[in-house]
């Protein structure tokens, strides 16, 4: 959280639009935090994206087929089934960069990361400044009490906290 993800992702698709790669921006439509064509960055850049409910959107439809390059936000929102279709889209060669929270609010590692993570061919971890002591961020935790593990949140509901600092949600 507030660690600067979406803004390294938005420069990656810049990079990949100065190279006049196709580039295909996509955020998962329960993520409603800021409507539902763009991605935005905490700090209110915005870049035009499709919103989709699942991946397999991608992989069916025609018109995806001419990205060079897909860059998903918010990635942990579609969980294990993100798997599939980011495979699919591999294999018919199409780029693919995703960003997203790797540790959900009880401190476990959130899926799809545990599948991605070893098939990825880079692996960047951001870290902001833990809301306590200062020292790198690694972890979001949850200031309300709460049982789901998705959450669309802002500033308010989430604070970024280094490993020592974090205090998991109870289940
Ligand atoms: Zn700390």
């Amino acid at each position: 959280m507030f660690a600067g993800k979406t803004t390294e992702l938005q420069r990656r698709i810049a990079l990949a639009q100065a190279a006049g790669e196709r580039v295909l921006v996509v955020k998962p439509a329960r993520d409603t935090r800021y409507g539902e064509s763009e991605i935005v960055t905490h700090t209110g850049v915005r870049v035009p994206a499709r919103s989709v409910a699942t991946l397999d959107e991608l992989v069916g439809d025609i018109a995806n087929a001419s990205a060079d390059f897909i860059a998903i936000d918010e990635i942990h929102f579609f969980a294990s089934e993100a798997v599939a279709p980011i495979e699919a889209l591999l294999a018919r060669g199409t780029r693919v960069a995703v960003a997203g929270c790797d540790i959900d609010h009880f401190g476990d590692v959130f899926a799809p990361f545990d599948a991605l993570i070893p098939r990825a061919s880079e692996v960047v971890r951001i870290h902001g400044a833990c809301h306590r002591c200062g020292a790198p961020s690694t972890h979001s935790e949850r200031l309300s009490a709460v049982t789901d593990r998705i959450i669309v949140g802002g500033i308010g509901d989430f604070v970024a906290t280094c490993g020592a600092c974090f205090r998991p949600s109870r289940r």
